[in-house]
């Protein structure tokens, strides 16, 4: 690594195996979910070809809050010391407004952050290089592959069990070549090849419920009133104008700041106005904003939509959140539509399911107890987050919580914990807790 930053540089890959070339495990995409799963089974010495479609450096379209539950991984992954070196944001609280303009901070105490439950912010150009170029170093040393610019336009199989992949160096209408193994992971976000294999193609079930798809927009601007420094609070605000989608606003370090809006798209689809004219809109006009927006600067050509395919549980779906297997196959992070229906967060479900679907490649289970696992794992708090969410979709609640919450420490406290601690997650599985908390 040169100095400097580095994160702004290319990767060096290597050359792209021979077509035919055959390997224990295929992984396609390398974010976050394939960047793990492809480490995990490095280290465990499997001979693994990783597949990219874009070129490092590469953007992709985030609010950029990494949670606590990312850190762990990142640590075990060899990048927590690195990443640290380089500019971030440290979260120490989130601050939360609803439509009628209260609003309640929420702090995350600095123990958090120490005991790792706490996150940062920083743009995913950055945080995603690190994990690529840290998976290159372990991949390439175990004998295995990895190949950048270079997109999975096929995905084969045998009687229903996957077989390998066919890639357009590239792009789509470039030079084919073939691989083969027992085990592909597909992590190639929302519009994964593999998800459409599996879920779409073999098994024939639904791929995208717009009710359970969530439509994202992000612009980074700098000079916003009250995002200055590198550590203090995020913001999420339920704007009148927005709900049932949230504006956020996740300062990123140096100035800058990660603006955006998100809304269900089976809601979107009911709203006149799109997404980035409603946050056009909200900056331009809003009076808890537009002050703060004042001498504010658009980053020029950061506007960009992409989808958050949601884990939320699907009514009457057996394989939950969706199907995330199929014989030979595992799918992981957004191609196995786990981000928080709540908050947005899916770099972290992206990170667990990435070691879980390598710790399963290795030992060679069945993809159904992958999916089992999965769910047990996530399944209680994205169940959760999908109850806050058609919460949130009413305004008079979310007047009446946060105007409640900004007057009541023991509320603030209970938020705080809800976001730092597990345990506290799971009190909110109890009716009654809540409702002593919230009326008492
Ligand atoms: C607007 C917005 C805001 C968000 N905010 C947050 C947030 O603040 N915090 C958070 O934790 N999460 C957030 N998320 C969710 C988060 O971005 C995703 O959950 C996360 O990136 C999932 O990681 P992944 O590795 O599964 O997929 P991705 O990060 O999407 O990575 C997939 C990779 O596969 C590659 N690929 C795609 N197709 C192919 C192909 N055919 N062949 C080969 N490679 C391919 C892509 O180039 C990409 O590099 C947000 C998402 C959006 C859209």
């Amino acid at each position: 690594m040169g100095s400097g930053r580095f994160w702004d540089e290319p990767i060096e890959t290597g050359p792209i195996p021979d077509s035919e070339t055959n390997f224990d495990c295929i992984v396609v995409g390398g974010g976050p979910g394939g960047a793990s799963a492809a480490s995990y089974l490095a280290m465990d010495g499997k001979k693994v070809l990783l597949i990219e479609k874009r070129v490092w450096p590469r953007d992709k379209v985030c609010g950029d809050a990494v949670g606590g539950k990312s850190l762990g991984h990142v640590k075990a992954l060899g990048v927590k010391a690195t990443l640290e070196s380089t500019p971030h944001f440290r979260v120490t609280g989130i601050v939360f407004s609803s439509p009628n303009g209260s609003d309640v901070t929420v702090p995350l105490p600095e123990e958090d952050v120490a005991k790792m439950e706490a996150g940062y912010s920083l743009p995913r150009q950055q945080f995603d290089w690190l994990l690529f170029d840290k998976a290159t170093e372990l991949v390439l040393e175990n004998g295995g592959a990895v190949i950048q610019g270079a997109m999975v336009t096929k995905v084969f199989d045998d009687d229903g069990k996957i077989t390998g992949v066919e890639i357009g160096i590239g792009g789509k209408m470039g030079e084919k070549r073939v691989y083969t193994a027992p085990w592909t992971i597909g992590a190639a976000g929302y519009r994964c090849p593999v998800a459409r294999k599996i879920v779409k193609d073999l098994a024939q079930e639904e791929l995208v419920d717009r009710m359970h798809y969530c439509d994202g927009y992000r612009e980074y601007w700098s000079n916003v009133k009250g995002c200055e420094g590198d550590a203090g609070n995020i913001e999420i605000h339920f704007v009148d104008t927005v709900v049932p989608g949230y504006f956020w606003l996740f300062p990123i370090g140096g100035g800058r700041v990660n603006v955006g809006i998100g809304m269900v798209m089976g809601l979107l689809d009911k709203q006149e106005k799109k997404l980035k004219a409603l946050q056009a809109d909200v900056i331009a006009n809003h009076p808890s904003f537009k002050d703060r927006f004042a001498d504010a600067e658009l980053i020029a050509g950061t506007g960009k939509g992409w989808q958050l395919p949601f884990g939320s549980p699907r009514k009457g779906e057996k394989n939950q959140p969706r199907r995330a297997y199929a014989p030979g196959a595992l799918l992981v992070g957004d191609s196995a539509s786990l981000v928080d229906p709540f908050s947005g967060e899916g770099v972290g479900n992206a990170l667990v399911s990435g070691e879980m679907a390598a710790r399963h490649v290795i030992q060679n289970k069945g993809g159904s107890e992958y999916q089992d696992e999965l769910w047990a794992a996530l399944g209680p708090e994205l169940t959760n987050s999908f109850k806050m969410q058609k919460m949130s979709r009413r305004k008079w609640l979310l007047n009446w919580f946060v105007g409640k919450a900004s007057k009541k420490p023991v509320i603030q406290e209970m938020m705080t914990e809800m976001i730092a601690s597990k345990e506290a997650q799971e009190n909110l599985h109890s009716k009654w807790f809540l409702v002593k908390t919230l009326l008492f």
